[in-house]
């Protein structure tokens, strides 16, 4: 049975090991190689790993960071070849920013790590946009997930309804009480504008962190392909 492709949240961390961590030269007895096909069976995103006994295993490991070799200019010899469209994706859009692979890395992981985090990330459904999310599934639902769950974000809408008199989208102004009467009221999305990569699951979410949104414009900002979400200047 051959393992499932891998996705890109599995790229990136398998990445940060053979561009930032050595990982171009590491043996399969390295404990790096054991830790991260540990992180990799707990990762809280879909994949087809029942029935799977070898999952990502630290054969499956040293395989990958063999496959990477092909597309490294600096790596004299020919690789393993193989690997996929993806991991060929991944490589080359990482290759001179390390420094933000070993942030999300590093984000991945201790959400990963994080047993109630992550028993969270896993309950919630994987929407399209999550599919092709530059930073990852793990990220991005996590994002989501600390938007409806924040008690923040009630400080945020009494704060803004003192502010302004009543809520209503940042962006574009929609008000859902005026639309539709005594339904709308209290309605709003918060956005947290945190970077993505930015998220380790210990900071805790400020006011300043969120901004209020319709459904709309929320659904459209989520869209934009871009790791910083605080970098899309909507209006
Ligand atoms: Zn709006
Ligand atoms: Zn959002």
């Amino acid at each position: 049975m051959r393992s499932p492709k891998w996705l890109r949240d599995e790229i990136i961390l398998c990445l940060d090991l053979y561009l930032n961590h050595n990982g171009n030269k590491i043996q399969k007895n390295d404990p790096k190689v054991a830790e991260l096909s540990d992180t990799l069976n707990k990762l809280p995103i879909v994949s087809n790993k029942v029935e799977f006994e070898k999952f990502r295993n630290e054969n499956g490991v040293i395989m990958k960071l063999g496959n990477f070799k092909q597309w490294d200019p600096t790596y004299i010899g020919k690789g393993l070849g193989g690997g996929s469209k993806l991991d060929e994706e991944v490589f080359n859009e990482f290759f001179n920013q390390r420094e933000l692979l070993g942030e999300l890395a590093k984000g991945i992981k201790s959400l990963t790590n994080n047993e109630e985090i992550s028993s969270e990330i896993r309950e919630m459904d994987e929407d399209e946009e999550s599919n092709d999310r530059k930073e990852g599934k793990v990220l991005y639902k996590y994002h989501r997930y600390r938007e409806r769950n924040s008690k923040v974000i009630e400080d945020k809408k009494k704060q803004f309804v003192k502010e302004n008199g009543s809520l209503y989208c940042e962006n574009c102004g929609f008000n859902y009480s005026k639309v539709y009467g005594k339904i709308g009221d209290g309605f709003i999305e918060a956005h947290h504008i945190v970077p993505l990569h930015k998220l380790d699951g210990e900071t805790k979410t400020t006011e300043k962190d969120l901004i209020l949104l319709c459904a709309n414009c929320h659904r459209m900002i989520h869209k934009v392909d871009d790791l910083d979400l605080s970098k899309i200047k909507i209006n």
